[in-house]
This record gives structure tokens, C-alpha cells and sequence, in this order.
């Protein structure tokens, strides 16, 4: 059994999608990136890679190549599954942290969205949400979103 962590940032901006493990969040802003900025996705695919020592997603998916302008997540995240070989994902547990909106029973989407891509069962992805109580600054302010996570891989 292998554990790795990932952690991702992202601006929050005006005129932006807000897009959280897939899942289209309704919010007056989103996030600032050169992907979609799926900043769930983004950990999850760090953890696994970290699980691995296999780098981390800069490396893989560098921001300054054309090819990964605006590309959806999901599609990075499965490169990342295609290249860990015969290994499994056992379980993957994640927080979103974003003072508004509040992401309510979103959370259980996003979660059923990730199994259905890492092709486990629903009751091995937990996505959890909190605000940052208003404290750390561009976080607190909900000028931005963060994401940390942990994957188990056999
Ligand atoms: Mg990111």
C-alpha cells in the first residue's frame, strides 16, 4: 500500500466556470487557470502521483503548453490512471475549502463523479467542504478555492 498527498490553489475570478471534481458549481466566479481549473481533480491527481513518486501534475501537464489550454480534468486524470500500471486506487478522501458558495450536497456529486472516473465504488471517495471562517486572506475573502487530498493505492 502506497499513501500520497496532494494540495491545489486556484484564483477565483469573474467570468470564470467554477468547476469542483467535474462538477459545474453555480457561482459569480471561477476559477483563474490555464485548464478548467478543476482545483479537486487537480489533488487528487497529485496525490496519486505522489503515492507513486511519479512527480506531480506541473510536471506531467505544464502550463505552458497550448495542448492543455482550457482541457477538462477529467482527461488529465485519466493519463495519470492509464500510466500507474497494474496498481489500484483504494480510497481517496478530499476537502474542499471555499467560503462561498456553499457547496451543500454537491460534495456527494463531485465524490460520485471522481468514483466514476477512478472506477471504484462510491463509498471509497469522500469529499468534504468547509469555509476558511473568513480568515486566510484570499481564501477567507472567497477570492480563491483550495483542495487537499489523500489517496490510498494498493
Ligand atoms: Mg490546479
Amino acid at each position: 500500500m502506497r499513501i500520497g498527498t496532494g494540495f491545489d490553489i486556484h484564483r477565483l475570478v469573474p467570468g470564470r466556470s467554477l468547476v469542483l471534481g467535474g462538477i459545474k458549481v453555480p457561482s459569480d466566479k471561477g476559477s483563474l487557470a490555464h485548464s478548467d481549473g478543476d482545483a479537486l481533480i487537480h489533488a487528487v491527481i497529485d496525490a496519486i502521483l505522489g503515492a507513486l513518486a511519479l512527480g506531480d501534475i506541473g510536471k506531467l501537464f505544464p502550463d505552458t503548453d497550448p495542448r492543455y489550454k482550457d482541457i477538462n480534468s477529467e482527461t488529465l486524470l485519466l493519463a495519470v490512471l492509464s500510466s500507474i500500471g497494474s496498481h489500484s486506487i483504494v480510497n481517496v478522501d478530499a476537502t474542499v475549502i471555499l467560503q462561498a458558495p456553499k457547496l451543500g450536497d454537491l460534495t456527494f456529486d463531485m465524490a460520485s463523479n471522481l468514483a466514476r472516473i477512478l472506477r471504484i465504488d462510491p463509498s471509497n471517495v469522500s469529499v468534504k467542504a468547509k469555509t476558511a471562517e473568513h480568515l486566510l486572506g484570499e481564501l477567507g475573502s472567497g477570492d480563491a478555492v483550495a483542495v487537499q487530498a489523500s489517496v490510498l493505492i494498493d
